[in-house]
Parts: structure tokens; C-alpha cells; sequence
């Protein structure tokens, strides 16, 4: 079963052409170049030292705010300072040509956007704004710095509710709206680019499928293995931003 992928950007630009209805699908790897590292990568992820499940997790906000807080704000902090690289806005070109129609992301440090995409789905979240538990307020990262109590927990000043910022933590759900809008567009696109991700984390591992399904093409352009290697028609293995600005020469 399956076939070989192609392995060349020039035949991604053919499908890239081809398709009426193209969808980026983004994970970790894209960020790599930004100095963001994947946290499956061992001995170089934020979770080293830490068991994500404890410190990340919902409970842990509940229980105890001020914990959450010690090891989520240095870390948003870090991100926040990050910039898009190259990748990023190869995307966000192919998007300005009209040759993308939505870029659907499981990372949370919005460098998509601060590269120009318009139609981000962020089924993670982002770490664009955090709200209040209790009653919604949102704030951006900026304002959040100003929140700190001196027990170094985020309360918001409209109801002195603790406030969190807006990613999915572990002991969530995803966000219901934009999973089934990544849905819908994996299920009618021609063709599904994924970038950076080892698709093996559900929802976002059965988006491909999705497309397959129906009869669209699914490209990847990533460096480890994947459950879709066997099905993909391109796979591009090299450097993300490499890879992309040799498909964005092959577009001409
Ligand atoms: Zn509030």
C-alpha cells in the first residue's frame, strides 16, 4: 500500500497551482528557526524539568495560581519576544497570492500572524490575549504583566478573578469552533500542505485523513516521520525555511 512521495519543490509548486483550494497546516518545526524549540525535542523543550502534566495542566491554574504563573511567565515572556522567520512568511505569501486559503496552527506564539496571515486557526490557542476565569475580561500580554499580585498571580482588576492566558492546557478541550472550521477546511481542500508537524497529535493527526478522504492531496514538508508519509504525494524533508523559499522560486 501507500507510494513514494515526490521530493522535490517543484513538483509541490505543480500542486500548488493545481489546487483550487490549498490549506497550510502548521506545527512546531515551523517555529524551530525562531528560536522556539519543539518541546518533543528531547533535553530542549520548556518541559524539561517539569512534568507538563502538573505544571501545565488545568487543575494546577485552579489549585494554585501562583505556581501556574512562576512557570508560564517567564515562558510567555520568552515567546512573546519571538520574531516570524523566513517560513512564516512564505506562508503568509502564499496566502497574499491567493494561493492559500487558511493556515490552521497548533502553536500558540501567533508568529503567523505577525507575518502577515489573515485566516489563522489556532486550535491551541494563542498566547495573544488571556482572559479572566470569572467573568471574561481579556488582556493582552502587555497589560498581563500589570495584573501580577505580590504573590505573583494575574487577577483581573474588572473582578479580582484569576486570569489565564488563552492556550488549551492539558485537561482541556480544544476549542470547539475553530476545530470543526479546521475540519471543514481540511475536508474541501485540493490540497493540504502540513509544515512542521509530526501529525501524530489528535484532532489536529486526523485532519489529513480528512482531506484524503475526499479526495484531496496532502504534502509535507517535514523533517521526521510521519503517520502519512505512505499517502503523501510530496514530502520535503530539508530545513523549513529552505524548503518553502525553494517552493516559492518554483512558483516563480
Ligand atoms: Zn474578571
Amino acid at each position: 500500500m501507500g507510494r513514494r512521495p515526490a521530493s522535490d519543490p517543484e513538483r509541490l509548486a505543480e500542486l500548488v497551482r493545481a489546487s483550487r483550494s490549498t490549506v497550510v497546516l502548521t506545527g512546531a518545526g515551523i517555529s524551530v528557526p525562531s528560536g522556539i524549540p519543539d518541546f518533543r525535542t528531547p533535553g530542549k523543550g520548556m518541559w524539561e524539568k517539569v512534568d507538563p502534566f502538573e505544571v501545565a495542566h488545568i487543575d494546577a491554574f485552579r489549585s494554585d495560581p501562583a505556581r501556574f504563573w512562576r512557570f508560564y511567565r517567564p515562558r510567555f515572556a520568552e515567546l512573546g519576544s519571538k520574531e516570524p522567520n523566513d517560513a512564516h512568511r512564505a506562508v503568509a505569501e502564499l496566502e497574499r497570492r491567493g494561493l492559500v486559503e487558511a493556515v490552521v496552527t497548533q502553536n500558540i506564539d501567533r508568529l503567523h500572524r505577525r507575518a502577515g496571515s489573515r485566516r489563522v486557526i489556532e486550535v491551541h490557542g494563542s498566547i495573544e490575549t488571556s482572559s479572566c476565569a470569572q467573568c471574561q475580561a481579556k488582556y493582552t500580554p502587555e497589560e498581563v504583566e500589570n495584573l501580577f499580585d505580590d504573590a505573583g498571580i494575574a487577577v483581573c482588576t474588572a473582578c479580582g478573578g484569576n486570569v489565564r492566558p488563552d492556550v488549551v492546557l492539558f485537561g482541556e478541550f480544544l476549542p470547539e469552533r475553530a476545530i470543526a472550521e479546521a475540519q471543514e477546511l481540511c475536508e474541501n481542500a485540493e490540497l493540504l500542505l502540513c509544515i512542521g508537524s509530526s501529525l501524530e497529535v489528535h484532532p489536529v493527526a486526523g485532519l489529513p485523513a480528512a482531506t484524503l478522504e475526499r479526495g484531496g492531496e496532502v504534502a509535507l514538508v517535514t523533517k521526521g516521520p510521519t503517520p502519512y508519509d505512505g499517502d503523501a504525494a510530496v514530502k520535503l524533508t530539508g530545513d523549513v525555511v529552505d524548503e518553502l523559499g525553494a517552493l516559492l522560486r518554483a512558483l516563480g
